[in-house]
């Protein structure tokens, strides 16, 4: 039997878990195994438990919510990579606009992450208004 608290509304949950493991798609996620998916009963969203492959320590995820920060994790090394080519240019010219030009992607890519997550802690502030206080805490990765 797990014990846990949903990261979005706090509302404590008793779930069994068993032998069953879920695919993982999760590329930061690929050291934990996916042993339960459920519904918040409180907030409706869907919740994961995860357990870590060598730790054995227990992670809850709000599956949503951090499948923006995983996706956006993925676009960012890419933007990541596209900067270190940049900055082997030779042109000194060129490297600076196309430095300029890849960072903005980065803050705009950033920018659009965080409107996304706060449209999502929006959501769950009105469906479950009493346990939106720390909601953004519990969430911060
Ligand atoms: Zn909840």
């Amino acid at each position: 039997m797990k014990f846990f608290k949903c990261p979005c509304c706090s509302k404590l949950h008793i779930t069994r878990v068993n032998g069953i493991a879920f695919e993982n798609t999760f590329a930061t996620l690929q050291d934990y195994t996916i042993k339960k998916k459920l519904k918040c009963s409180k907030c409706q969203n869907n919740l994961m438990v995860l357990v870590h492959n060598k730790k054995g320590e227990t992670k809850i995820i709000w599956d949503e919510y951090y499948r923006i920060y995983d996706d956006a994790f993925q676009k960012q090394e890419q933007l990541q990579i596209k900067k270190d080519q940049i900055l082997s240019l030779e042109d000194n010219n060129e490297k600076e606009e196309a430095l300029n030009k890849v960072l903005k992607e980065m803050r705009d890519h950033q920018n659009e992450v965080n409107v996304k997550q706060s449209k999502l802690r929006i959501k769950a502030r009105v469906i479950s208004p009493d346990a939106s206080a720390g909601m953004t805490d519990r969430l911060s990765i």
